[in-house]
């Protein structure tokens, strides 16, 4: 009997396949996260091997040799990106997943007697690539805070990304009559989608980002599904769609979570910036540890809103003792976990997993908002524009309209920063000047490892 490879081949990408749809439902709860990330490097890892084997006929030595340098390669890059560094991390890998869509459709144009159909899915595959590639890179430039997270715009901006869509689909359309090699209208939709990528992502402020990093996300898959039409390889179809899948599924969690809609979100950075006209009133009162510990002390209901800050200062275990003390002092404890709080979607879910806080003890915003007023005390530890209340009073503020989990109304509230910085949407907060808010100035790791100190003494 003989084997017929193309027939193996198949059967093992539907391996693939389905262990890659069983790891992305693992990967929807922080308690069977890890599992679901083996399974799913598991499966990719037997997708190479059999793609090198079957399509390239390369020695095993070059493969295993290619094995181990790209492991080490990964497990160096793990062991040394910080946890803050991730969002960043995850921004530059939509971008290199883009690129090579880019660089597999560049050089698909060079083998002889494509079809038309081929040549559509190559330009597809240059184009999103493209675009993917650069807004990607600009969205790596904003978490890194290498550039300003606030909207960058000018005048005509919209006419001039109208008239970039244009060009791109002329050029498109051009290259697909006339495909060669040379032609000039390849370079214009290469050089047009990486303009395009940078265009579509510079008027996107701040608070918007997490749409986009979605957004992108979603775009990458669909770079590598079209680079699998190109290379006629199902695999890379079936998973291109899966990633593309899940980011649209993601974008439009996170526009939920945001209460805006994906058009609002992209298009309305392309007109005017928005400037709030309300003036903050009232004055800043701060707090030390010391004080801070009689207060909760004697709290019975504590809300804790982590955000970014907890992250930088990684502060999560001195937290979660902090919780532990709280408890064991009669008092009721729960985290508030906002969907857009940290850098990246389930940020704060990673941090306090890692911390090996109860799933239990966090409750999302739409369930604590309504407690909030039985709340003694809200702790917001390097939270800023999720706990901004200007997002529901000030209509001028870019944040309006986004929900924000409401720690004014519980009857103490105390802000752990450092400074009176804004967050990452860049727009001042109201809440720092509240008649109930104490801050309590610091890194937050420094100030709630003083307050555990107390209660341990
Ligand atoms: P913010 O970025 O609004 O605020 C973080 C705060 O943490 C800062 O104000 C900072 O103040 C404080 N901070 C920093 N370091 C420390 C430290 N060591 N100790 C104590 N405090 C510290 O964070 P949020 O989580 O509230 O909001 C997230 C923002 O990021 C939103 O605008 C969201 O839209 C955006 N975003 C979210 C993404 C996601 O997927 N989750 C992706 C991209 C963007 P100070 O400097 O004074 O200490």
């Amino acid at each position: 009997m003989t084997l017929n490879i193309d027939l193996l081949v198949n059967l093992v990408y539907i391996v693939s396949a389905v262990l890659f749809v069983f790891g992305l439902k693992m990967l929807g709860s922080p308690a069977t996260a890890r599992k679901g990330n083996l399974l799913s490097s598991l499966g990719m890892l037997i997708a190479i091997v059999i793609t090198l084997v079957n399509e390239i006929k390369l020695p095993w030595e070059n493969i295993v040799a290619g094995l181990i340098v790209g492991s080490l390669i990964g497990a160096f890059a793990a062991r040394k990106v910080e946890m803050t560094g991730m969002p960043e991390l995850v921004a530059l890998f939509n971008g290199f997943g883009g690129a090579s869509s880019l660089l597999v459709g560049l050089a698909a144009v060079f083998v002889a007697g494509n079809t038309t159909f081929t040549n559509i899915t190559i330009i597809l595959s240059i184009l999103i690539g493209g675009v993917t590639l650069t807004g990607s890179f600009i969205a790596y430039g904003k978490l890194s805070e290498r550039l300003p997270s606030k909207a960058i715009q000018f005048s005509g901006q919209q006419i001039f990304n109208g008239v970039l869509v244009l060009a791109i689909i002329v050029s498109a359309v051009m290259f697909c009559l006339q495909p060669a090699v040379d032609s000039p209208w390849l370079i214009a939709v290469i050089v047009l989608s990486l303009v395009f990528g940078i265009m579509i992502t510079i008027p996107i402020g701040g608070a918007d980002m997490p749409v986009v990093i979605a957004l992108l996300n979603s775009y990458s898959g669909l770079a590598a599904c079209a680079a699998g039409f190109v290379l006629n390889n199902n695999l890379l179809i079936v998973s291109g769609s899966l990633v593309g899948a899940s980011g649209l599924i993601l974008t439009n969690i996170m526009c939920k979570a945001m209460n805006r809609s994906l058009n609002n979100v992209l298009f309305s950075g392309f007109g005017a910036a928005k400037v709030s006209s309300a003036k903050i009133e009232g004055e800043v009162k701060p707090i030390n540890p010391d004080d801070a510990y009689l207060i909760l002390e004697a709290a019975q209901n504590v809300c804790i809103v982590p955000g970014y800050g907890m992250a930088v200062a990684q502060a999560q275990h001195v937290v979660r003792e902090l919780s532990d003390h709280l408890e064991s002092n009669g008092c009721e404890v729960s985290f508030a976990i906002h969907p857009v709080a940290g850098r990246m979607p389930g940020h704060m879910n990673v941090l306090l997993a890692e911390a090996n806080v109860p799933y239990d003890q966090l409750v999302e915003m739409d369930e604590i908002n309504p407690r909030m007023s039985n709340m003694d005390v809200a702790i917001v530890i390097g939270a800023n524009d999720v706990v901004n209340p200007a997002a529901n009073e000030d209509e001028g503020s870019p944040l309006y309209g986004m929900p924000v989990i409401n720690v004014t109304e519980a009857r103490t509230v105390f802000v752990l920063k450092r400074s009176m910085g804004s967050g990452f949407s860049g727009v001042d907060n109201p809440l720092f000047f509240g008649d109930n808010t104490r801050m309590l100035f610091g890194d937050a790791k420094e100030s709630i490892s003083h307050i555990v100190g107390e209660f341990k003494s």
